[in-house]
């Protein structure tokens, strides 16, 4: 995913939260606006009870007056006590027809003088049970009384029903919340009349359960009960407070209606199944663009670690590399320790990849890596600046660290490494800076170490130089010696010196051609140096085309003679090689069958097809194939096999060796045996002495070139050497 994917998404997924949060919002809403339905509800239903309450006294109240204004009432309550019809009228009717617990007569004097309760006449004193919470009624109602107009007799009707005189009030009556009413008896027509205070009708009906039940199903309150005040309301009830003489009687309670809240629960599993789904939606987009996110970041600190990386070994790249020398380097400015700079090549790779294939080569390369850093400590950068060439920055390290160190990674690249493919011997040079002054910039400090390691690859390889300042002198003055060897080149400034081959006859077999250059201020120069100066610039070719055509245009001097020519294994792999020597055989007019070739193993190395065919096609030509300085590699023997190779020339290092050495003398035995079992001829080269001359004779090597016979002479002086030869074998 890239950046602008990534904001896609990201915009994509902040709309959508903005969206769960208005959706959020809507149902937070819903449910205040529920809240608040139900509280309206509630309070509603308060005040409806309220009213009910009210209305019910005032009902209540309605069905006594019937009883007690009432002529026939004053005149068997007041006039006289008549207790049949206080019972008939007032006990049992109020009881039956007005749904009364309770009914008291009072008379004049507030004294009980009946009583009913639940439907049965009872003792008039039980009205004390009451009279505490009677007599604010009854005072109430005497003062009404006072109050009213006289009652004047004036037949036939003196009143037409009278105004009720009545008090009521909720008071609690044997622990039930209970309507109390007092009612003054009064004529309705005035044939009866009073004088004086009349009776006073006490009822009290209470709120029990038919009166709930009764209450509830006119102002649809479900579940109304009577609870005790201090009683709080469970969750999902309204209750309301009974009051009666100015204090709290008790609580009518009932199951409330919330029609918000119904509203709510139907509502709102739809709108949570919407916003589950918008926030699984949500979640999902978030978890796309998260992974997109972390793939983007993943692959961004990939794309950053492979910039700076080698993806073979994972080791810092030159990149990297350099960037942790320079800030070595200002920290030595600013007066930090000496730094180390240590560049490291291996001797064999080159070998190791052509003859195994890229595999084989790349396994070498992790081993070496990881071999080097197990050598480091955690405060060292060490990096593969390509192919098999490795740096490694020391921080603050004395000399005779580095120089440990150094050691440690020539040993432990000299030890064999196991791969797959086999035992691999492949060594490495390694070149040693100290820098310690903060001046220096990271190519310099890479370029002395760079120095260092050359100079132990021209020592042979395998072990370590620390730079010194003359090794600058060295790289100039081959800087030097290419330009003038390129000169001397197209100058003809280069010559050919031919060594004579002498056989067990004394017999003069061959000459081995060898170049010559005289430096114009140097003097002579040799020619392993140019030689290789020549690999290295690219002159090979050039060189080579020369010390051909000089060799074979003399090799018509010497019908009787055979002359060796080195060739270079970089110019033999050159894919011009083949055709130029056809073109300076054909130029010279020189017999292939008198030209011996004299290559080293290390073309055989490089075990690859073309090397092979290149061998092949100049034995068909008629050159003999000699192998040089034979010994001096390694695993030779499996080569000699496979190779079209007619000749091995023992190199001088074991001859030099022979007659105070009784190994080099086996190991000469040895080559001259291997070679007579694959019918190749020997010849060793280096000869100087007698005694080697008698070894070489002992181990059956008859063959020799070397200063015992004649340093390399000039072509003219080759015939004079060959018939003094046979002058002096006669
Ligand atoms: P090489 O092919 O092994 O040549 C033999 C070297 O040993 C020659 O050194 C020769 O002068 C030297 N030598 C011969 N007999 C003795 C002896 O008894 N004692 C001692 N100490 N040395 C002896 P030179 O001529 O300096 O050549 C050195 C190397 O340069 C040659 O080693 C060869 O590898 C290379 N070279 C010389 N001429 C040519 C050439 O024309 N073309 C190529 N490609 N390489 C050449
Ligand atoms: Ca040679
Ligand atoms: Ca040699």
């Amino acid at each position: 995913m890239d950046k602008r994917n990534l904001g896609k998404w990201s915009s994509i997924s902040l709309a959508f939260i903005g969206f769960v949060l208005v959706l959020a919002g809507v149902v937070m809403v819903l449910s205040m606006l529920a809240v608040t339905v139900d509280r309206e509800t509630r309070l509603r239903e308060q005040e409806q009870v309220a009213h009910g309450v009210a209305g019910w006294i005032e009902e209540t109240q309605a069905r006594i007056v019937g009883q007690t204004n009432w002529d026939d009432a004053l005149l068997n309550l007041g006039v006289k006590f008549d207790a049949v019809w206080a019972q008939t009228n007032v006990g049992q009717f109020l009881h039956d027809m007005g749904g009364l617990e309770q009914a008291y007569v009072l008379d004049a004097a507030d004294q009980p003088i009946y009583g009913m309760a639940a439907g049965a006449d009872v003792a008039p004193r039980i009205f004390a049970g009451m009279a505490s919470e009677a007599a604010p009624l009854i005072a109430a109602v005497r003062q009404g009384e006072a109050r009213r107009a006289p009652i004047i007799a004036r037949p036939p009707f003196a009143v037409m029903l009278s105004k009720p005189i009545q008090a009521s009030a909720i008071s609690r009556v044997g622990g039930t919340p209970s309507v109390i009413s007092a009612t003054l008896v009064q004529p309705d027509f005035g044939t009866v009349l009073l004088p004086g205070r009349a009776p006073i009708v006490i009822t009290v009906e209470s709120l029990n359960a038919d009166f709930m039940t009764e209450f509830g199903r006119r102002f649809l309150l479900s579940g109304l009960s009577s609870t005790p005040v201090a009683t709080a309301a469970a969750p999902g009830e309204a209750s309301y407070l009974l009051r009666g003489n100015g204090a709290a009687i008790g609580r009518l309670s009932w199951r409330q209606q919330t029609p918000g809240r119904q509203l709510l629960d139907q509502a709102l599993p739809p709108v949570l199944a919407l916003l589950a789904l918008l926030m699984a939606a949500t979640g999902f987009l978030y978890m796309r663009a998260r992974r997109g996110a972390q793939a983007l970041v993943a692959s961004e600190s990939r794309s950053s670690f492979m910039a700076f990386h080698d993806h073979l070994t994972g080791l810092p790249n030159r990149a990297l590399f350099q960037d942790r020398l320079s800030v070595a380097l200002r920290s030595l400015q600013r007066g930090g320790e000496p730094i180390g700079v240590f560049l490291i090549d291996l001797d064999r790779f080159k070998q190791v990849n052509d003859c195994y294939g890229h595999g084989a080569g790349d396994a070498l390369i992790i081993e070496v890596a990881s071999r080097l850093q197990g050598l480091l400590r955690a405060n060292d950068t060490i990096c593969r600046l390509g192919g098999d060439e490795f740096a490694i920055l020391c921080m603050s390290v004395s000399p005779k660290g580095l120089a440990t160190l150094a050691e440690r990674i020539i040993t432990t690249l000299r030890d064999p490494i196991e791969l797959d493919f086999g035992r691999m011997f492949v060594g490495a040079s390694a070149g040693v800076t100290v820098i310690v002054d903060g001046r220096a910039d990271g190519g310099e400090a890479l370029r002395q170490a760079d120095l260092a390691m050359y100079s132990a690859k021209d020592a042979g390889g395998s072990c370590y130089r620390f730079f010194e300042p003359e090794m600058d002198l060295a790289l100039k003055t081959r800087q030097g010696l290419e330009a003038d060897l390129r000169e001397a080149l197209a100058n003809d400034g280069l010559t050919m010196v031919y060594q004579p081959q002498v056989d067990a006859r004394g017999h003069t077999s061959g000459v081995e051609a060898l170049v010559r250059w005289d430096h114009h201020l140097r003097g002579a120069v040799a020619p392993t140096c140019f030689v290789a100066i020549a690999e290295e610039g690219g002159l090979i070719e050039a060189l080579g085309a020369f010390t051909f055509r000089r060799a074979f245009a003399d090799s018509l001097r010497w019908p009787n003679l055979r002359v060796a020519v080195n060739v270079s294994a970089i110019q033999l792999r050159s894919t011009g090689f083949l055709p130029l020597i056809r073109q300076i055989l054909k130029e010279t007019g020189a017999d292939s069958r008198r030209i011996e070739l004299e290559i080293t193993e290390g073309v055989l190395l490089n075990d690859d097809f073309a090397t092979h065919q290149t061998l092949r096609t100049l034995r068909e030509m008629g050159f003999t194939i000699a192998l040089d300085d034979f010994g001096t590699g390694y695993s030779s023997l499996s080569y000699l096999r496979k190779y079209p190779v007619d000749k091995v020339k023992i190199d001088r290092s074991f001859i030099t060796s022979l007659g105070n050495d009784r190994e080099a003398e086996a190991v000469v035995g040895a080559i001259v045996k291997l070679a007579r079992a694959l019918s190749l001829d020997v010849i060793a080269e280096g000869v100087e002495t007698e005694v080697q001359l008698a070894g070489l004779r002992r181990a059956g090597c008859r063959d020799v070139q070397g200063y015992i016979y004649s340093r390399p002479m000039a072509a003219d002086d080759v015939d004079g050497f060959v018939s003094g030869m046979v002058a002096s074998a006669a």
